[in-house]
């Protein structure tokens, strides 16, 4: 069995998914959703700014990365770009030009090492335990695949 299978086997049947709109994911503790220039300029383009001014807006540089600036509410510090309806539903405001970090959201490598990983995030993801979309095997391995670094 290759190590790619066996790190695999445990979602051998697909998994299910679909975001609930909660916000957990673009809340919380401080936190990184790292961007690359190419989504950097993606995002300042959307946004009708120059990517300098964009950086100087929506970003801070850490670690020698660049990653979403937060804004402290209530003892949280919410991702810069969070808005809500007004039911309170979780909106982002860059949706269609949002890092891969975020696209690729629940099937991260730290979600996909075993079960009991992904059962773990879910406590705070309830559109991981809801049924909601069906993912095969073979799609979640792709999305794994073009996740960026997380870490
Ligand atoms: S925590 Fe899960 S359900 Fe909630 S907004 Fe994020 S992806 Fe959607």
């Amino acid at each position: 069995m290759s190590r790619d299978t066996e790190r695999d086997e445990w979602f051998r049947d697909g998994l299910s998914f679909r975001c609930t709109q909660c916000g957990n994911c673009c809340t919380g503790p401080p936190g990184f959703v790292w961007f690359d220039e190419e989504e950097a300029q993606a995002m300042a383009a959307y946004l009708k700014l120059e990517v300098n001014e964009f950086r100087r807006r929506f970003a801070r540089f850490q670690f020698g990365r660049w990653t979403l600036g937060e804004i402290k509410r209530e003892g949280r510090y919410d991702c810069v770009f969070l808005r809500r309806d007004r039911d309170g539903k979780a909106l982002c405001s860059v949706y269609p030009v949002r890092p891969q970090q975020c696209r690729t959201w629940p099937f991260w490598p730290e979600n996909l090492r075993s079960r009991r990983d992904w059962d773990e995030s879910a406590k705070t993801c309830p559109g991981m335990k809801n049924g909601g979309d069906f993912y095969p095997a073979d799609q979640v391995r792709i999305i794994l695949d073009s996740n960026p670094d997380t870490l």
